[in-house]
């Protein structure tokens, strides 16, 4: 007996809420190995006891054959004296104080549900809440840790004696499944009009399915919030939709009834095929065919389309033979978050959507999809949301810190225990709805993991809304210029600690200058930058509302080089131009910018694009959207060096430009051009900076980078010059990941102090 041996064991990360203890049960069972597994708040605690060889064979399986969803950050050992259990038990979750920030994210359906779910006489038979230990809602309905039933919004629902049984049994798929239901005991789904009265329906999803197919809207239910859902092959139904919704031009994203039907509308490769079928099921962005299926009014002048699957089995009762696309849209009114309460939904969205299908499992926290793309073989997250949020990102800080993000695309994180944890994306903080999502999660993200930030990272900008937050709260505050946000977030993200050149291409940021900047070219890392590098400045008149008519920007560039607007914006009148004019020789509302995202607005302006823009980015994106892949053309540019490190001259491309237009060369070709010569100026610019400092590695973050004809060529221009290059993955290069970067800056400067 004396190579018997007791060790506990100690394990953080996501191992709540993906089947962690069931696993360690049987497999500690399988070994005749005797103790106990709990959750002890974030965390998971193995007792265990036997022979020496059979717990090494134990923690060989902890460490190799854990659940699928699961994920171990940190893994502690601890021999004991030997105790004597005689049986193997899950016991009780104890609160514990939670020291680690790790939540599953919701759990897209799993096959072997969907194979109960498909089944005639299966229990859970076409079960819109069908789900086991390895699958179904997590993030959106956990109120607090640790992962038990009652902490969930799944406490309102008790178990009938037969789920009793598969939750006690150890050889279950359902063995201590927290969600686990069934149509005796579980949510069930419920029809209305659109005034919230109970509409008559044995068989609601049925029903919901037939109203669909008779071309109307309805606002569905699903893991994380609301959506507003349409065939997608009704061209009058998504009409109306975009219509109702005040959404005219933006993308809608589409839920295909399986991957064969994705096939039939989009380009997909075997990643692309992964990511889809996957267990988080995000709107994956991918290239259009040409087909019959949907009309071009479902993504406007776009090559890429979002497409996700089902992830909820409910949203699969939607589909039948002849139903194959939904649109699948945040259920809010646009520029709000998305409804997730059942009042407020039909409240809201009762003026949208003719019936709702709804069911009695509360959500507890909002989540958006999350949207996600392929790019240089690697997945890239565009969006944080459901299946992603909460984001964890390895993070040394020394302090326990919350960055409150950007104001617009606006998200939160907290750092603490060398570990980042990213909320998904929140919205424009100037809507007040999505301001108080904002404090509602800063809130639950507080009560979640039991933390007080000691200190708060945010903008430089002291009028962003977030900034004011931070100032009203308690604790030491650390202002981050935006730039050096998204760099030190793409540098944390990639683990990269030492100076870097960081090309920060993106729309608005305050400049330490207090000039508008979005051209920058940084040195440095994440304790402190040198602008090494930008944009030439314009004159930009207007504020806010230069973002939104991307025409004035092209008229304060052609003012700028004393070139006369009014021809080259043919649908503005002359008058608007001259009060531009006049306003710019007075100095009203005038700003300094080197913005590179104002810079494509002055192009997609002269391209044509002269309206309003209907959502965020749409001149640009457009003007992505005409470039062609071939084109070799490229224009002029300068590069001037200066004791104020090189200034990037945009005067003779724009000339070269207005005289490609004056001689009627085809759009795409201007476009093409334009990227061209962005992509070829960047990378001189890089190499100047190089040859100045030595350094190597180049960061390339920012909004702007989410045009991928741009990232894609100057990732490989890039590389050909034998640069390191880095590009954001895990968190959003818009400012959806700001909040990770400001705490990257802020953990940095800590540390060295
Ligand atoms: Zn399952
Ligand atoms: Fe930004």
């Amino acid at each position: 007996m004396n190579d018997v041996k007791r060790t506990i064991i100690t394990l953080t990360g996501i191992v709540q809420g993906v089947g962690f203890r069931p696993f360690v049960y049987r497999t500690a069972c399988r070994l005749g190995l005797f103790g106990w597994v709990e959750n002890q708040g974030s965390k998971v605690i193995i007792d265990v006891e036997g022979p020496e060889e059979n717990i090494r064979s134990f923690i060989c399986a902890l460490k190799n054959e854990s659940p699928k969803n699961a994920e171990i950050a940190e893994f502690d050992m601890r021999a004991q004296p030997f105790l004597g259990y005689t049986d193997f038990s899950i016991r009780a979750s104890t609160v514990g104080v939670n020291t680690a920030n790790f939540l599953s994210g919701d759990i897209a359906v799993c096959e072997s549900c969907m194979k109960e779910f498909n089944a005639p006489g299966n229990k859970r038979y076409e079960y819109p809440f069908i789900c086991c230990t390895h699958c179904g809602p997590r993030y959106s309905i956990i109120k607090r840790l640790p992962y038990d039933r009652n902490n969930t919004t799944m406490v309102e629902f008790e178990m009938c004696p037969q789920c009793e049984v598969e939750y006690r049994s150890s050889g279950d798929r359902r063995f201590h499944a927290q969600t686990n239901c069934c149509p005796d005991c579980g949510p069930i789904l419920k029809l209305l009009d659109a005034r919230g009265n109970t509409v008559d329906s044995s068989d609601p999803a049925k029903m919901a399915r037939e109203l669909i197919r008779r071309g109307k809207i309805l606002g569905v239910k699903g893991i994380g919030g609301y959506h507003l859902c349409c065939n997608a092959e009704d061209p009058v139904a998504v009409q109306r939709l975009r219509k109702l919704k005040h959404r005219p031009q933006k993308p809608l994203a589409i839920m295909a009834r399986d991957i064969e039907a994705v096939y039939k509308i989009c380009e997909v490769s075997g990643l692309e095929k992964a990511i889809l079928i996957g267990s988080r099921k995000p709107i994956l962005l991918l290239r259009k065919k040409v087909t019959e299926y949907l009309s071009e009014d479902i993504a406007p002048k776009q090559k890429r389309l979002g497409v996700m699957l089902p992830y909820a089995p409910l949203q699969s009762l939607l589909f039948s033979d002849d139903l194959n696309f939904l649109v699948m849209t945040s259920g809010n009114i646009s520029g709000s978050p998305i409804c997730y309460q059942d009042g407020a939904a039909i409240q809201t969205l009762g003026s949208i959507a003719e019936y709702f299908l709804i069911h009695n499992r509360k959500i507890n926290v909002p989540v958006d999809d999350a949207v996600v793309k392929i790019f240089d073989g690697y997945e890239v997250l565009v969006r944080c949301g459901r299946g992603y949020a909460p984001l964890t990102i390895p993070l040394e800080s020394g302090k326990v810190i919350m960055a409150l993000g950007a104001e617009q695309k606006s998200s939160v994180c907290f750092v603490r225990g060398g570990f980042a944890a990213i909320s998904q994306y929140i919205g424009d903080l100037n809507e007040y709805q999505n301001y108080q999502v904002f404090e509602h999660q800063i809130e639950h993200f507080k009560e979640l993991f039991h933390f007080c930030p000691e200190l708060l990272a945010h903008d430089l900008n002291s009028d962003s809304l977030s900034t004011r937050f931070a100032k009203e709260q308690a604790g030491q505050k650390f202002a981050v210029q935006h730039h050096h946000a998204h760099m030190a977030g793409c540098m944390a993200e990639s683990k990269l600690t030492g100076d870097a050149i960081g090309v920060i291409y993106d729309g608005t940021g305050l400049g330490t200058d207090y000039a508008v900047w979005g051209g920058e070219f940084l040195t440095g890392s994440s304790s402190g930058f040198r602008r090494s590098g930008h944009l030439e400045y314009v004159t930009l008149q207007g504020g806010d509302i230069v973002v939104k008519e991307p025409w004035r920007c092209a008229a304060c560039y052609l003012f700028a080089l004393d070139i006369d607007p009014c021809k080259f914006l043919p649908l503005i009148d002359s008058y608007s131009l001259h009060g531009v004019q006049a306003a710019l020789h007075n100095g009203i509302k005038c700003f300094e910018s080197s913005s590179m995202g104002r810079l494509f607005d002055c192009v997609a302006a002269l391209c044509g694009f002269q309206t309003k823009i209907t959502y965020d980015a749409q001149a640009a994106i457009e003007l992505e959207n005409l470039s062609e892949a071939d084109v070799p053309k490229c224009y002029c540019y300068q590069i001037v060096d200066t004791e104020n490190g090189l200034i990037l001259g945009y005067k003779d491309m724009i000339r070269d430009i207005l005289r490609d237009l004056q001689n009627h060369v085809p759009i795409s070709f201007i476009s093409s051009g334009f990227h061209n010569t962005v992509l070829e100026a960047t990378a001189e610019c890089v190499c100047i900076i190089r040859k100045k400092t030595g350094l190597n590695d180049v960061v390339l973050s920012g909004g702007v980078f989410e045009n991928t004809y741009l990232l894609e060529r100057l990732v490989l221009k890039l590389r050909d010059l034998n640069f390191t290059v880095y590009y954001n993955r895990l968190t959003p290069t818009n400012d959806g990941g700001l909040s990770f970067g400001q705490a990257a800056v802020a953990g940095a400067n800590l540390k060295e102090k």
